[in-house]
């Protein structure tokens, strides 16, 4: 076997990327016959293909290059530690020096008494994790009937066989026999497509309420924990209305379930604080971590527990790990990350300056004919395309050909954006300046008429009845 370098002319690179690599979350035969886009290099906000193009990465790769690319810090951690210790196991009473360091910079950062970390290679393993933590907590206080976990409908919270099951995509469940026993789903606040004649602030109410039903039909004695992203990433960026999250916290509270907030994309910035329920004042008893714990630059992720979990997980053996939980140098390129973070206030540079500045721009694209709904925390933003935006009305076509095809124009204009359904998400590097986001508005506009122009002529721009 030649070696396969990035300067193969592109239909070779493509040719064999179809023959022999099998892609997440994609139909293998259609992308074999249209080609995968090749991405060889990146700086900044900016991905460079193999035919030279150079695209603004709206996304940060899938929501987790928070410091953006090319930082050459990371690269140097990354060298020093595998050249120092490359790899040592955590289980049998050994411990290193970057996990032990992680471990402690995470449980300064984490708020309130979340102090203890347990790692892992992912979010979906961290939620693995999360799932036998909770049950295994309630086990452990002699409460072992406790072992369901609410959730949300079109929650995404990974895709193992357990988080996958956690997370509310029906499309998914139809897979693999998922879920697992002992999960229970309630409806998600996404007031803009399922409020009907209710004010957003009735709407977060009941759908914050059906947690407490859910308790009372289930058991009180039945129920371990509810999990929620703080805001819903993959679903869409659906961010819930101001009502929402206090009255979950309540009923909680109420009836001593236990909270896992996933931070796997809220957490390290993306809100504008350090994590996610900081900023929808939540008071979680685990969060989720990964994705921009490490900006992506090695995968990562981990749960943060509080003292009383870990208290309580720790009167017993766990029989719970990962042969990489803790890895060192996974952990030494997240320290990095952390520290540059923290020295270079990106998180002050998102609150006062990108996230102010493109939330201002972003509402504008609500004055397009064919968006509804344009909305943003932080840096993680979100507009629903609609053929009627008086009535949040959906398309009559299959629901997500026409956010297909905003995304193929964002594409084409040297943008990435994803569709989730017909909505348009963004979540850019939180290092991106202002200049950086009139670019990604600009592009973001033209791709918008292409859109449009598309769908009308396509005949598409009618309303479901
Ligand atoms: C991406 C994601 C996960 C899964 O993380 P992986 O690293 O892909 O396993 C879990 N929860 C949320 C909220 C995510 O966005």
């Amino acid at each position: 076997m030649t070696a396969i370098t990035n300067h193969l002319p592109t239909a070779e690179l493509q040719a064999l990327d179809a023959a022999h690599h099998m892609h997440p979350f994609t139909a293998g035969g259609e992308l074999a016959a249209k080609g995968a886009r090749v991405i060889t290099r990146a700086r900044g906000v900016t991905l460079t293909d193999s035919e030279g193009n150079e695209i603004l990465d709206g996304m940060a790769g899938l929501w987790c290059v928070n410091i953006g690319y090319g930082r050459e810090e990371l690269a140097e951690a990354a060298a020093r530690q595998i050249r120092e210790l490359p790899y040592y196991n955590t289980f049998f009473q050994t411990t290193h020096v970057p996990a032990i360091a992680l471990a402690n910079k995470l449980a300064e950062l984490a708020p309130g008494d979340l102090n203890h970390v347990f790692f892992a290679g992912s979010g979906s393993e961290a939620n693995d994790t999360n799932i036998r933590m909770v049950r295994t907590y309630w086990a452990a206080k002699g409460k072992p009937s406790k072992s369901i976990i609410i959730s949300r409908k079109n929650a995404y919270h990974g895709s193992s066989v357990g988080s996958g099951s956690l997370g509310g995509m029906t499309f998914m469940h139809e897979q693999g026999g998922l879920p697992i026993p002992d999960i229970h789903h309630i409806n998600q606040p996404y007031w803009w497509a399922e409020g009907g004649d209710s004010t957003p602030e009735d709407f977060g109410l009941a759908r914050a309420r059906e947690l407490e039903t859910a308790i009372k039909e289930l058991g009180e004695d039945r129920v371990a924990a509810f999990i929620a992203e703080p805001i819903q990433g993959a679903g869409g960026v659906i961010i819930p209305p101001d009502s929402y999250w206090p009255e979950i916290q309540r009923i909680c509270d109420k009836y001593e379930i236990l909270l896992i907030a996933d931070e796997v994309i809220c957490g390290f910035g993306r809100t504008g604080n350090w994590f996610g329920s900081q900023t929808l004042g939540i008071r979680p008893d685990i969060m989720a971590i990964a994705k921009g714990l490490s900006s992506g630059y090695a995968p990562i992720g981990g749960s943060i527990v509080s003292d009383e979990v870990a208290q309580v997980i720790g009167g017993g053996e766990f029989n719970h790990g990962y042969t990489y939980s803790g890895h060192p140098v996974a952990s030494a390129i997240a320290l990095e990350n952390l520290r540059i973070l923290e020295e270079e206030n990106v998180i002050g540079h998102v609150r006062d300056v990108a996230a102010t500045y493109l939330q201002q721009k972003w509402a504008t694209l609500e004055d397009h004919p064919l968006v509804g709904d344009a909305r943003m925390v932080g840096l993680m933003g979100s507009i629903a395309l609609t053929p009627d935006k008086q009535n949040r009305a959906k398309f009559a076509a299959d629901e997500g050909s026409v956010g297909l095809i905003c995304r193929e124009r964002c594409f084409a204009n040297n943008l990435v954006m994803r569709h989730v359904g017909d909505r348009m998400v963004v979540s850019p590097p939180l290092v991106i300046t202002p200049d950086e986001i009139d670019t990604l508005i600009a592009r973001a506009k033209r791709a918008l008429d292409e859109c449009y122009a598309e769908v009308r002529e396509q005949g598409l721009l009618k309303a479901a009845s």
